[in-house]
C-alpha cells in the first residue's frame, strides 16, 4: 500500500514530487506559513538546451540527465522543503520558513553545482547548465500560481541573459539579482 501511495504522488523518473501533488501540497504550505507568519522561497529550475540531448545522444541519455539534476537540486534543500519535477526537464522547489535573502545562496548553490557536473553515461560525457528563478511569500504574491508565474518570468530573464544563473523577481524592476 505505501507504494502504490508513493508512485501516485511522485514522478517515475526523478522520485520527486509529481506536479500535482506539488500544487496541492505548495497550498498547504502557504496555509501553513500564514497563520505562523512565516516566509517561503518559490525557486523554478529549467535545464538550459536540453533538447539537444535527446537529439544528438538519444532520449535515455536525456532521462539520465534528469533523473541526475532531480538529485543534485535534492540534495541541496533541506529534506522538509518541497521539491517536485514541475514538468519535462523543469523542477520547482519551495523552501520552508525561508526569506529569499536567505535563499539566494541555496539557489546560486545549485545552479553552480549543475554546471560543475560532469554528467556521464555510456562513455559519453557532457556539460549542463541550469536557469533559475525565485518569488518570495508573501511580499511578492501570496497564491501558489502567482508564486509560481513571479518566480517563471524571473528564470526567463536568465534564460534571454544566456542562462546559468538565478534572478529574483522584482516587484518594482521586473528582476534583480542582488538583495
Ligand atoms: P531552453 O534552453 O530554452 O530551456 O530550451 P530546451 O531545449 O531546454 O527546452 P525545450 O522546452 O525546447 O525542450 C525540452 C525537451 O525536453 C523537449 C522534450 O522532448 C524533452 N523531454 C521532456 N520530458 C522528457 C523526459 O522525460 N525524458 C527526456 N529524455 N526528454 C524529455
Ligand atoms: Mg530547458
Ligand atoms: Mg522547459
Amino acid at each position: 500500500n505505501q507504494n502504490i501511495y508513493e508512485d501516485a504522488i511522485r514522478d517515475g523518473l526523478s522520485g520527486l514530487l509529481n506536479h500535482k501533488t506539488f500544487i496541492d501540497r505548495a497550498q498547504e504550505e502557504i496555509e501553513r506559513a500564514r497563520r505562523f507568519q512565516h516566509q517561503l522561497v518559490f525557486l523554478i529550475f529549467d535545464l538550459d538546451k536540453f533538447k539537444r540531448i535527446n537529439d544528438t545522444l538519444g532520449h535515455p541519455y536525456g532521462d539520465y540527465v534528469i533523473k541526475t539534476t532531480a538529485k543534485i537540486i535534492k540534495d541541496n534543500v533541506r529534506s522538509i522543503d518541497l521539491v517536485a519535477r514541475y514538468g519535462g526537464e523543469e523542477f520547482v522547489v519551495i523552501l520552508i520558513n525561508t526569506a529569499a535573502k536567505n535563499a539566494m545562496p541555496v539557489g546560486k548553490r545549485i545552479v553552480q553545482n549543475i554546471s560543475d557536473y560532469l554528467f556521464s553515461m555510456d562513455n559519453q560525457d557532457v556539460r549542463m547548465t541550469i536557469s533559475a528563478g525565485m518569488s518570495e511569500f508573501p511580499t511578492q504574491n501570496r497564491s501558489v500560481d502567482q508564486l509560481i508565474d513571479l518566480a517563471d518570468q524571473a528564470m526567463y530573464k536568465v534564460k534571454k541573459q544566456g542562462g546559468n544563473n538565478i534572478l529574483l523577481f522584482n516587484s518594482e524592476s521586473g528582476t534583480v539579482d542582488k538583495i
